[in-house]
């Protein structure tokens, strides 16, 4: 369906999302519009319909959408920002002194480098961060961004996010070698949800203030129980096999990269972080690096708090 008549018709319908807003799908029906353009339904479509859809939407559809139902702070629910100033100063940044390996918030005491949360546990990613501990605003965007149908706050939220990611590129590839690429979903999600949030907060953030490679390099090709509610046992068993790499997107990597940094929405127990990260590091033969919007406070972590 066309991108404009389909945001503009959920706009329209005000199916609200978790603050009350219109849903919006410009992201991915837009995609599947120019799939569409690009080849499947219109083979002979010059490549000038793709630019010009592109250009309808981010000059047109999107300008006037955000005049007739303007955004609202997923904290408190004030209209202009989707974050206002005192629900984004709430915001608990994860410094440096987390663990080093699993991205746990500290301060934590850590034994040969490893944390109450992760010792004991085999990682398969060379490290994993996130910027904010997931709780509170944190917590209730990345749920807007995820359930809500608000795939604009990926943007949002890259920008909250790239001072973390920024810093974390500094210790782990400071000559930009690196890849940037995303958890990814299986399509009986994405097309229920209308996008994978995975996707799009890597994107914005590899299109942000400091352009990075980036691209898919890993398919979902089962669809695995809903996570939430399994112990972190079960949740690894139910991911299990659950992906696969997409040997042509990992021949275009670029042989300058030294390292991938993979994108996810939140990190709770680390099940999906390892298990992508197990496939990646496979089908690559580089490092694993694992960044994430929020991360969970692991339960040891408490009961050693
Ligand atoms: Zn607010
Ligand atoms: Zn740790």
């Amino acid at each position: 369906m066309n991108s404009a008549i389909r945001a503009t018709e959920d706009a329209l319908s005000r199916r609200p999302g978790r603050t009350g807003r219109p849903r919006l799908h410009l992201e991915t029906s837009s995609k599947s519009t120019i799939r569409a353009f690009e080849g499947r339904r219109s083979p002979g479509r010059p490549p000038d319909a793709v630019r010009l859809m592109h250009w309808w939407q981010t000059s047109f559809a999107e300008p006037v959408l955000s005049v007739l139902f303007p955004p609202r702070c997923v904290g408190c629910g004030d209209f202009e920002s989707h974050i206002c100033p005192t629900c984004r100063a709430t915001l608990e940044a994860i410094g440096p002194d987390c663990c080093p390996r699993c991205g746990e918030p500290g301060p934590v005491p850590l034994v040969d480098g490893r944390c109450v949360s992760c010792m004991g546990t085999e990682v398969a990613y060379a490290g994993a961060r996130a910027a904010f501990v997931h709780r509170g605003v944190a917590r209730r965007m990345v749920a807007e961004f995820k359930f809500g149908g608000h795939p604009v706050l990926g943007r949002v939220m890259a920008e909250l996010a790239w001072p973390a990611l920024s810093g974390y590129l500094s210790l782990i590839a400071p000559d930009e070698s690196v890849f940037v690429t995303w958890v990814p979903c299986h399509r009986t999600a994405r097309r229920k949800r209308g996008y994978n949030q995975a996707e799009v907060l890597a994107k914005a953030l590899a299109s942000g203030r400091r352009p990075l490679a980036h691209g898919g390099l890993a398919r979902k090709c089962t669809a695995t129980k809903h996570q939430k509610g399994l112990g972190r046992a079960d949740r690894q068993a139910n991911l299990r096999g659950a992906f696969e790499v997409e040997e042509a997107a990992v021949r275009r990597i670029p042989p300058r990269i030294r390292a991938l940094v993979l994108v996810d929405d939140v990190y709770t127990t680390g099940a999906t972080a390892r298990e992508v990260s197990s496939v990646l590091g496979a089908g690559t033969g580089l490092p694993v690096y694992v960044f994430t919007f929020s991360r969970a406070v692991s339960s040891a972590t408490e009961r050693h708090d």
